[in-house]
């Protein structure tokens, strides 16, 4: 593999700006892409405002990086088959295409021996009602693509009325009933190593995640379960980069709810955590660098500032053993990421 010196970023966000931040303490330099407000621009060392449409702005994009990596998961198939031939993505297509889709993701976990929510594939309203029939009410209705923080899911409730088809492929998902929702942040080096970082526990609202802590106080064989399925995935993906994975913890083991391709939003307490966080794991894996040490070396609870949470600033200033990480953003609108928070123990 020819040496890595430039990473091309699709995605402007927060997860790109702290991927650039960790880039550059290893001497690298990102170059970051997106359409639109690009909060990964201010740290990064070039930003491409254009659309994803934008043959020669992509590939000026790509001619300028040694190799590509992606911060969300919905850039359009047409960019990536440019992009591809002229650089290499990390983590590969195929994992990005697998996490595109509920249907084909729950089809791959389920095919590599991994329980998942039983599920039906809904492509019109006549298949709901048979899906419906089939998987049982409470259950949950999600888009088959372009969903997050709980965007693009409808909640089918024991004993309610007739349900509208969302207008899009989707998938119906039996309700899970379990006592927590744990990830596991998972690293696979361009070697074929695998490194894990401990699981942490999640509490979601309205979709949207608002804490994980760790550890996250669960038996140590659920833990370990949890790690091993995780290693699972990124080896029959072939996957170089982190990973995050969700679970449910059920009475029946773990089932796997999604994969995300990319740094996850519960892994932020690893920049408290770990000598290596999963943002320079991240940056050390898809630019062919050994990966580094991520064991947990101090308790961290991670909080999301969501919209006018924003305003804690001050006191979580004050805050003993706060670590603070603010996103640059603009206006705080409701249920729009505007930092994170890692509490460490005293
Ligand atoms: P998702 O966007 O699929 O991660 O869903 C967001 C949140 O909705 C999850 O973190 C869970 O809290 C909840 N959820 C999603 N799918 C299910 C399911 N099949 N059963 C129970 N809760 C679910």
């Amino acid at each position: 593999m020819t040496e890595i010196r430039s990473i091309g970023i699709l995605g402007g966000g927060q997860l790109g700006r702290m991927l650039s931040v960790a880039a550059s303490r290893l001497g690298l330099r990102c170059h970051v892409y997106e359409p639109g407000a690009a909060p990964a621009g201010d740290v990064a060392h070039a930003l491409t405002t254009a659309p994803y449409e934008d043959v020669a702005a992509l590939r000026q994009f790509a001619d300028s990086v040694d190799v590509i990596t992606y911060e969300f998961e919905n850039v359009p198939t047409s960019a990536l088959d440019l992009l591809e031939s002229i650089r290499p993505i990390r983590p590969n297509r195929h994992a990005l295409a697998v996490s595109q889709d509920r249907l084909t993701e729950k089809t791959f976990l389920n095919g590599i021996g991994l329980l998942t929510a039983p599920f039906a594939d809904v492509p019109d309203q006549a298949d709901l009602d048979a899906a419906i029939d089939r998987i049982g009410r409470p259950a949950i209705l999600k888009t088959r693509r372009m969903g997050y923080d709980g965007k693009g899911q409808v909640r089918i409730e024991d004993g309610g009325g007739p349900v509208e088809w969302p207008g899009a492929p989707s998938v119906l998902e039996g309700f899970v009933d379990f006592s927590a929702e744990i990830s596991v942040i998972v690293a696979r080096g361009a070697d074929g190593r695998v490194a894990a970082f401990d699981p942490g526990l999640n509490v979601h609202r309205g979709g949207i995640l608002r804490t994980t802590t760790v550890p996250c106080g669960l038996p140590a064989g659920l833990t370990t379960d949890a790690v091993l399925i995780a290693g699972r995935i990124v080896n029959a993906l072939d996957y170089v980069g982190v990973m995050g994975v969700e679970l449910f913890v059920t009475g029946a083991g773990l089932i796997v709810n999604e994969i995300a391709p990319r740094v996850h939003n519960s892994g932020h307490w690893t920049q408290a955590g770990c000598a290596v966080d999963q943002f320079e794991q991240h940056i050390r894996a898809i630019a062919g660098l050994t990966l580094g040490d991520g064991r947990r070396h101090v308790d961290v609870v991670m909080e999301n500032l969501i919209g006018d949470e924003i305003d804690r600033v001050p006191e979580l200033l004050a805050m003993p053993g706060a670590q603070l990480h603010l996103y640059g953003k603009g206006a705080a609108r409701p249920g729009r990421k505007m930092g994170h928070v890692n509490l460490i123990a005293p």
